[in-house]
């Protein structure tokens, strides 16, 4: 009788079966007003409020008074405990009972003293179920807390999303009682609202289109919504539709619980401890009930958060690890940032990151999983090998702006020639939610259909909204295999890229960097943060050097390992995809600032205790000689060749025109006694005079500058090759500013457009004039004002022996929406600038050909940029900065943004930073410019009141080439008698190079970046130190056993 034929009114036909299922149409008649049947009020519910986010035993003790649903509290980021009793009416025996609970906020409700589910209305978790069917001898009284926080799932944002976050907001629950849930109605609904989406999305080309219409037609035809007994015809129709099956080529989606998790974003790291407990152990309600469900989870911090907080529940994580449902990915301690983190400190991301879940989990990682960061570097592939990876997910790369990303299936080739497979979900998310919709882009928007017909798609509700709903695995489960729709299997990252793997020939192959053209303004946005990050990059290289010396000169030295990897942990997780690219609001910011400080003081002080020990040992091993009641000052040198530099020295300096001031000469990785170390005299002096047009000229005998009045300098001339350095007509040091008002994502993005809005900063307050006036160093001083509320003061500075001219520049900015930045005009000319990155270099073009090349208005680099021609050219280096830009021949370096939101008070107030211009000829590489980017970067450092003194420099390791880097000197994680020590290639060529060392190896191996030894790889000692060989940009490890 329902069988019967309509007229082919696909409008109507449609919107009938829409209002069906509709929450908000003819809910009095239609099937989606039956989803609950009676509901009932709780029998009591009260309430305490806390400051502070604290545990669940110290909540309950707290006092509690009545609630009234409706009545507000707050404010944002205190926390509303809820002490909720309930009784369940016996007359609901058989029914399925959920404790239905809406209230703004993120909530967690606990039960026997265990946290058992997250509720969140943005993540559409309203219920929490009491019972599946009720019966006689469960308990129908239960006692539940509720522990809510007083923010949303995107923290407290006033206005818009990504605002400053409102601190005086309200909240409130609307919602709590006991209902009756009918899951035979859910059934239905998502029956018919896969069909009308399919309907919607197939589009009146496709038969199959006509086919679901119809279905749902005769469905609506046959259900009446009173009475249930009419629902299994209506549902054995659905059954029937969703049956009929594809044929062999369809593509196949790899359906992945997800829930992506900020570290930290608009709300602070605190909170995403409880995030994380709210949404796994809302995953693991989940998997109980669906064992077939697969979740996939990145970020070892997260883990071990939840370990320290919630042991409970950890536990049952790890036990649905072992099921294989709980998936943890990744392999890196935070999804950090692709661009701004140095290369150890990418090695250690994955060190830190795949020891933890090889530890907890019992298995390293086999995939990178990265999909929210703002770029990837070119020499990702290669980390990523080196750490038992060969696998990548991400999807950011679908946010570019200006050129579409040809591919979503490829090999990703890095700079030293490492491939990885990588996928990008078509479905452009890692949000889905497991709908037709995400079904369909994810075949339409596959750039690589005929080369892979495997693609993933990641469901659930990121940050706090607790992943996958019962609701999304019902839809996918429907569709496994139905005509018209990919097929759809939940799967794993291991299924998905072995099934790529296994037919991989017709991909095609990326090589170099994955360019995010979005966000370029985070190179820049929050100084601070890249100040700290790089400062204590430095600091914690310079403690494992000289706690590496301090226990190869005496083994009895404590290697601090353990204090070392707590601060490794913290610059680890500041490095997180928000956090270092400055795009958090202001009390991350004051997190990270925290962690930076303890990172300085506490590596301070562990470079004490090394200096000290290397001080008092290094006499007696190195010289035999015991003047041990001498005092003296020791330089320590740990970067990997000789350096010969200005010194401040703050003890007894021996004579010389500046008291305060040394030339000292300090062997690779090694110590010298100030003593000796002021042997080497300058072969030149500075001097600094002031000339008859009132300009000033700098010279130390292989540079000449001039500085103009207002700082800019009018000349820079490389002496031994009669070389001009700035471009005809033009200054260098030259401070720029721009209005920086982007479309929408503030602290993220600097547009094209803000290049049309370049202003000279000219206004001098305080002329040029000489600080110091020569000899070891000379400078000059000058204040100019960028506004009525900013100033930026700068000392120009000339050493002797040097080949730079440094800046030290101190800023007072209270800008809003402006972008500092300070321009090098150089006659050079080349069609490509070279910019350092992790472990290498890279070239971008300086024109604007193609949309590709002008797209990179805004670039990435490290601690050098280098503009050259054949023979000739520049570098900029900076001790603190990532933004470049290099445009036909003006090198940019970028320097302060004052983005408002999230952070309202982004990069107000001082900072100090400093960089330096640097005219060489030859090439970059045969000018030395990485070196003395690293020697900027890493300063000579003084070793106070060293009880004894070496009275003959030692050096503890050297490389026999200059293109091979000594990156790293450390103990070996699972040997305290082993050392790691890293090198990379940085010219961009293959060489073979002795290590020297002057402690006893007894074995060297090749390891790789887990320190994993290579049992095929011994390295040869030899009379001339370890024999070692590179390809361009190789990164080599070695574990060296001591005598
Ligand atoms: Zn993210």
């Amino acid at each position: 009788m329902y069988h019967q034929p309509v007229l082919k009114n696909r409008r109507t036909l449609l919107e009938r079966a829409e209002k069906f299922i509709s929450e908000i149409y003819f809910t009095d008649c239609n099937l989606r007003g039956r989803l609950y049947g009676d509901a009932c009020p709780l029998e009591s519910i009260s309430s305490s409020l806390s400051r502070q986010r604290i545990p669940f035993l110290e909540a309950v003790k707290q006092n509690f008074e009545p609630y009234q649903v409706g009545d507000t509290f707050g404010p944002t980021w205190w926390t509303c405990w809820f002490k909720v009793s309930l009784r369940i009416p016996d007359s609901w025996r058989g029914k399925q009972v959920h404790l239905s609970w809406e209230s703004d906020g993120e909530a967690m409700v606990w039960r026997d003293e265990q946290p058992v589910q997250g509720l969140t209305k943005e993540g559409e978790k309203t219920s929490y179920i009491l019972t599946e069917c009720l019966k006689d001898d469960e308990p129908h009284s239960i006692s539940l807390y509720v522990e809510l926080a007083c923010n949303s799932l995107f923290g407290a944002g006033q206005g818009s999303m990504i605002a400053a976050p409102d601190p005086d907001r309200k909240y409130s629950v609307q919602k709590a009682e006991l209902v009756v849930f009918k899951s035979d109605v859910r059934e239905l609904l998502t029956d018919l609202e896969m069909l009308v989406d399919m309907v919607k999305l197939l589009g009146e080309g496709e038969q199959r289109g006509y086919q679901a219409l119809f279905t749902a037609n005769e469905m609506v035809n046959l259900c009446e919504p009173t009475n249930p007994s009419s629902f299994p015809a209506a549902r054995s129709l659905a059954q029937k539709f969703f049956s009929q099956r594809n044929g062999e080529s369809q593509h196949t989606v790899h359906a992945m619980g997800h829930c992506h998790i900020d570290s930290a974003w608009l709300w602070p790291y605190e909170e995403t401890i409880r995030k994380c407990a709210r949404s796994w152990v809302t995953v693991i309600r989940l998997m109980e009930k669906n064992p077939h469900m697969v979740f996939t989870c990145s970020q070892a911090q997260q883990f071990d958060w939840v370990k320290s907080w919630y042991p409970g529940l950890f536990t049952q994580i790890q036990h649905f690890v072992k099921k294989g449902q709980f998936i943890p990915v990744g392999g890196t301690w935070v999804e950090m940032d692709g661009n701004l983190p140095s290369g150890e400190s990418m090695v250690r991301q994955f060190l830190e990151g795949q020891r933890f879940f090889k530890k907890e989990f019992g298995n390293y990682c086999k995939e990178f999983w990265l999909p929210d960061t703002f770029g990837y570097s070119a020499q990702l592939p290669q980390l990523m090998q080196g750490s038992g990876i060969t696998r990548f997910l991400t999807q950011k790369l679908s946010w570019n702006l200006v050129n579409t990303f040809p591919h979503n299936t490829f090999f990703w080739e890095g700079l030293d020639g490492s491939q990885v497979l990588t996928h990008f979900p078509p479905g452009n998310s890692y949000e889905m939610k497991g709908k037709v919709e995400d079904l369909v882009n994810t075949v339409k928007n596959n750039k690589d259909k005929g080369r892979a017909n495997h693609s993933a798609a990641l469901f659930g509700f990121g940050d706090g909204g607790g992943g996958p709903t019962q609701l999304m695995l019902d839809r996918l489960d429907r569709v496994q295999d139905t005509d018209g729709l990919p097929r759809v299997q939940m799967s794993s990252p291991d299924r998905l890229f072995s099934e790529l793997e296994a037919d991989s020939s017709l991909l095609c192959t990326w090589t170099g960097e994955l360019f995010l053209e979005l966000h370029n303004g985070t190179y820049t946005t929050q100084a601070q943060i890249k100040l700290g990050n790089r400062r204590c990059e430095t600091l914690l290289h310079d403690v494992e050097v000289a706690s590496s010396l301090a226990l190869c000169l005496n083994k009895t030295f404590q290697y601090p390992s353990e204090p070392l990897q707590v601060l490794w942990r913290q610059l680890l997780l500041n490095q997180f995809h928000d956090v270092i690219p400055g795009t958090c609001i202001e009390m991350v910011v004051e997190d990270a600032m925290r962690y930076y400080q303890d990172i300085r003081t506490v590596g301070t002080r562990l470079l004490r205790v090394s200096c000290q020990a290397l001080g008092s040992e290094g006499t007696m091993t190195q010289t035999g000689d015991s003047d041990s009641t001498a005092t003296s000052v020791a330089v320590l040198n740990t970067l990997p060749w000789e350096r010969t530099e200005v010194l401040p020295l703050t003890g007894g300096a021996p004579d010389h025109q500046q008291p305060c001031l040394a030339l000292v000469t300090v062997p690779s990785v090694g110590v010298v006694s100030v003593r000796d170390a002021t042997a080497t005299k300058p072969v030149s002096l500075v001097s600094v005079k002031v000339q008859a047009d009132g300009t000033i000229l700098m010279e130390n005998g292989i540079l000449r500058a001039v500085v103009n009045k207002d700082g800019c300098l009018a000349s820079l001339y490389l002496v031994e090759t009669n070389r001009e350095a700035i471009s005809h007509g033009c200054s260098g040091n030259q401070f720029v500013l721009f209005d920086d008002v982007p479309l929408y994502w503030d602290a993220w993005d600097v547009m094209d457009y803000h290049l049309q809005t370049r202003k000279p900063v000219v206004e001098v307050v305080s002329p040029v004039q000489i600080a110091s006036p020569g000899g070891l160093r000379g400078s000059v001083t000058f204040t100019l004002r960028i506004s009525d509320k900013s100033t930026i003061t700068q000392e120009i500075i000339l050493d002797a022996m040097c080949p730079y001219v440094k800046f030290n520049t101190q800023v007072e900015w209270f800008e809003s929406h402006k972008f500092l930045k300070v321009e090098f005009p150089v006659r050079v000319r080349s069609p490509n600038a070279t910019y350092e990155i992790q472990f290498g270099h890279l070239q971008r073009p300086t024109h604007r050909n193609t949309s590709w090349d002008w797209a990179r208005f805004e670039v990435w680099g490290h601690k050098w940029a280098d503009l050259s021609e054949h023979g000739f050219g520049v570098s900029l280096l900076n001790d603190s900065k990532y933004g470049y830009s290099v445009h036909q021949n003006t090198m940019t370096l970028s320097l302060l943004r004052a983005p408002k939101s999230p952070d309202a008070n982004a990069d107000m107030g001082s900072h100090q930073f400093t960089y330096a211009v640097m005219p060489h000829t030859g090439t970059f590489q045969e000018a030395s410019v990485i070196q003395w980017a690293y020697n900027l970067n890493n300063p000579l450092r003084l070793i106070d009141n060293a009880p004894g003194s070496h009275t003959v420099a030692w050096s503890a390791f050297s490389v026999s080439a200059a293109a091979v880097i000594l990156e790293t000197v450390k103990q070996a994680e699972d040997r305290k008698d082993g050392l790691v020590v890293r090198l990379y290639e940085s010219h961009g060529s293959s060489v073979s190079v002795y290590l020297t060392t002057g402690f006893p190896i007894t074995e060297a191996w090749h390891c790789d970046l887990l320190e994993r030894v290579d049992p095929s790889r011994p390295a040869p000692i030899t009379a001339s130190g370890i024999s070692i060989s590179f390809s361009p940009f190789q990164i080599v490890s070695l574990l060296l056993y001591l005598k």
